[in-house]
């Protein structure tokens, strides 16, 4: 067995810098060098996991493999480490004050008092722990939410300095600070910089490396600076500098030569690195040619004068690797779905797009514009994908103006609705009626068998798949007759065939039409688009014109 090694990676100056990608991408340098990598996501707030919260609040719930319903930097991680990260790997404070009130109740501290500091950081150290060795990982990436001087995450910044002063060879810490460039100044400041790395010192921590983000290299001079009042050495200074795209951070941080610098620290021997592959997909990033027009039909998320586009991040990414792959540039646009409810005048702009798709989401608001975006993507042929409240507001398109049943609804905006082609499942309505919200919706991996001679066994090249899962309502199957002999294909199924899963058309009547229960958005990796994906993004390439 490998002796386990860890990598903080803490946050400086201020939030939303890319933590998650600076964690994602070392992990990828090291994994380049042929070790096991795993990661471990720490989110501060209260909240047990991330299913609670409103998208404003939290941007994109990622939903494992296993069902927890996480962060989006844990997509970050899936996606670029290619590979599962499970429910053991995310840790809240709500969670972990839990698990520590449980078994304190369970009598498991054998009568001792129970206190905040040594206990709470000893059950993170547990966790992370047990992170490493269930993915038998020869280093574990921890990134610690939030920034360093917040009151919230100090409690994980002990269960650093603890595990660094108990294995002093194992474990590194990174500081991702932010260097602004203040216009009214126009030079580069480090200030902030050396206030992050002093807060971080008072939690008795002492960063190995620092990670400078800023919107360009950081010079020769600052970095003088920063190593003289950060306590690091000039070559632990590693220049961040804002790229449109992301999957170069790797080899940026390569140039620096990271992996060595970190290898050398750990006291870890491995490869040299081959990052072939990765360079290949960004040298067939910068080769394409047509541009994909795609439009997410979506509902917005403003706060205050911001709109939030983080709430769709994988469905984002999977358009982008699939468009990639197919070797085009893809142009997404935020297609506001309020705009068309009563303004059907409007909806004529969707003409423009070469491709569309209807993401997941809850409630009543923008849904008539959904409805209306997928009738006129049906109508007049436009490629078209829909992942779960997509698939059902396609579900109930297609029940309203194909078989006539104008008050076709979903029951999770009107109970008492005339035709619920869309209703909620027995065991969830349940749940609900006892007021029990949190992890209870259908989640995680469901199996999911396809129809022959289906689009989708097409475009897998297989008759079973596994897909993950998010939500509270289903397809009402007193309504599968009627549809399917009105022309919907119900082209997957759950292994009984109780659970419509998939809906497509025919390709004689359109050329893409898909609509899915699950999000195939949470299992796209840069290397290996969704075939899903992939056949919508073929189908709207026959649309561009040259
Ligand atoms: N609101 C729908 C449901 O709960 C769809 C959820 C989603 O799109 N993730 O079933």
């Amino acid at each position: 067995m490998s002796k386990r090694k860890y990598i903080f990676v803490i946050g400086g100056v201020m939030s939303g810098v890319g933590k998650g990608i600076a964690s994602a991408s070392i992990g990828k340098i090291l994994q380049a060098r042929g070790l096991a990598v795993t990661a471990v996501k720490i989110d501060p707030y209260i909240n047990v996991d991330a299913g609670t919260m409103n998208p404003i609040e939290h941007g994109e719930v990622y939903v494992t493999s296993d069902g927890d319903e996480t962060d989006q930097d844990i997509g970050n991680y899936e996606r670029f480490l290619n590979i599962d990260i499970h429910r053991d790997n995310y840790m809240t404070t709500g969670r972990v004050y839990r698990s520590v009130i449980e078994k304190e109740r369970n009598l498991e501290y054998e009568g001792k008092c129970v206190e905040v500091v040594p206990h709470i950081p000893m059950e993170v150290i547990r966790r992370i722990k047990n992170a490493a060795d269930k993915d038998d990982a020869d280093v574990t990436i921890i990134e610690v939410g939030g920034t360093v001087g917040e009151y919230q995450n100090i409690l994980f910044l002990e269960a650093a300095r603890m595990m660094k002063l108990n294995h002093p060879e194992d474990v590194l810490s990174v500081l991702v600070s932010y260097l602004p460039v203040p216009s009214k100044i126009g030079e580069m400041k480090t200030k902030p910089t050396q206030t992050a790395a002093k807060m971080l010192n008072s939690a008795g921590i002492q960063p190995d490396f620092i990670l400078c983000r800023a919107d360009q290299e950081i010079d020769d001079l600052r970095k003088e600076k920063i190593a003289m009042f950060c306590n690091v050495r000039k070559e632990e200074i590693i220049s961040a500098p804002d790229t449109d795209l992301v999957y170069e951070i790797p080899a940026n941080f390569e140039r620096d030569g990271l992996s060595e610098k970190i290898l050398k620290k750990l006291n870890l021997e491995a490869r040299a690195i081959d990052l072939s592959d990765w360079d290949n997909f960004i040298q067939k990033i910068k080769s394409t040619k047509d541009t994909l027009k795609i439009g997410i039909v979506g509902k917005y998320f403003e706060t205050g004068d911001f709109v939030l586009s983080d709430v769709y991040i994988s469905v984002i990414e999977s358009l982008k690797y699939a468009a990639w792959q197919s070797g085009v540039d893809p142009e997404i646009h935020w297609i506001n779905s309020d705009a068309y409810d009563g303004h059907s005048e409007k909806i004529d702009e969707l003409r423009d797009y070469h491709c569309l798709v209807v993401p997941g989401g809850f409630g009543s608001r923008g849904i008539e514009g959904k409805i209306a975006a997928i009738q006129y993507a049906r109508e007049n042929k436009i490629p078209f994908l829909g992942l779960c409240y997509g698939m059902q507001l396609a579900s109930i398109e297609f029940a309203r103006h194909i078989c006539g049943l104008g008050g076709a609804t979903t029951t999770e905006i009107r109970p008492e609705a005339e035709h619920p082609v869309i209703h909620i499942m027995s065991e969830q309505a349940e749940k609900l009626s006892k007021k029990q919200y949190g992890n209870t919706m259908r989640l995680g991996s469901y199996p999911c068998i396809l129809k022959s001679g289906s689009i989708v066994e097409r475009l897998y090249g297989k008759s079973e798949i596994v897909e993950r899962h998010r939500h509270r309502y289903e397809f009402n199957n007193d309504y599968r007759d009627l549809l399917e002999e009105a022309g919907l294909v119900v082209s997957g199924t759950s292994p009984d065939d109780q659970l419509v899963e998939i809906i497509e058309l025919p390709e004689d009547i359109h050329p893409f039409f898909v609509a899915t229960q699950f999000h195939p958005e949470f299992k796209s990796r840069p290397l290996q688009p969704h075939p899903l994906f992939i056949g919508l993004v073929e189908a709207g390439q026959k649309r561009i014109i040259n």
